[in-house]
C-alpha cells in the first residue's frame, strides 16, 4: 500500500479523498483507503493536504531501493518534505510556494 496513515492523527476531515486525482482515495469506516494501489501515481497530494500530517508514503521501488517513506506539510508559505529510513528521519527539504 503506497500511502501509509496514522490513525491517531486522522480526524476524517476528507481533505485527501477531495484532492486525490486519480480518484483511488476513499475514506472507509472513517478512514482513507487506497482502494486501487495501481491507480496511486504518488503524486503526494494527499500527504500534503491533511492537516495533521496523519499520511506518508512510501516510495515506489523504481524510484527508491531502500524502503523509505515520505511526509509533507504546509509550514506557511513554505512546504516541507521530511524522507525516513526505518522511521528515523535521514533528509528534510523545505521549499517556499510562491502564488502569483
Ligand atoms: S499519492 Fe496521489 S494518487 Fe496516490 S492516493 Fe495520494 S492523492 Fe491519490
Ligand atoms: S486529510 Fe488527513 S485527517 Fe483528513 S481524512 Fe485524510 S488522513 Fe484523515
Amino acid at each position: 500500500m503506497p500511502v501509509i496513515l496514522d490513525e491517531e492523527k486522522c480526524t476524517s476531515c476528507k481533505k485527501c479523498q477531495k484532492i486525490c486525482p486519480s480518484n483511488t482515495l476513499w475514506l472507509t469506516d472513517g478512514r482513507p483507503v487506497v482502494v486501487d494501489p495501481d491507480r496511486c501515481w504518488h503524486c503526494m497530494a494527499c500527504v500534503k493536504i491533511c492537516p495533521f500530517n496523519a499520511l506518508s508514503l512510501t516510495l515506489p521501488s523504481n524510484i527508491s531501493l531502500r524502503k523509505v517513506e515520505m511526509l509533507s506539510w504546509h509550514d506557511g508559505k513554505d512546504v516541507v518534505f521530511v524522507i525516513r529510513e526505518n522511521g528515523k528521519e535521514i533528509e528534510k527539504y523545505r521549499f517556499q510556494v510562491i502564488c502569483e
